[in-house]
């Protein structure tokens, strides 16, 4: 369901109908908008929500980790 892709980006794909899932696509209600399977709002799924802000904010943040 979860996966990471070649740059580290993590991916999440629906375990009913397969098709990839965006970040958007299930931050306010935890469904799939391909096949509207309930989606299991578990740590792994407050992560994918996250992980866009998070390496936004690393990305804006650089600097701090670099020195
Ligand atoms: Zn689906």
């Amino acid at each position: 369901m979860y996966r990471r892709d070649f740059s580290g980006k993590l991916e999440m794909h629906c375990p009913a109908c397969g098709e990839e899932l965006q970040a958007a696509d299930v931050e306010v209600f935890p469904y799939c908008p391909f096949c509207n399977q309930a989606l299991p709002r578990d740590n792994r799924l407050e992560d994918f929500i996250l992980e866009p802000v998070i390496r936004h904010w690393i990305g804006k943040n650089q600097s701090l980790f670099t020195h």
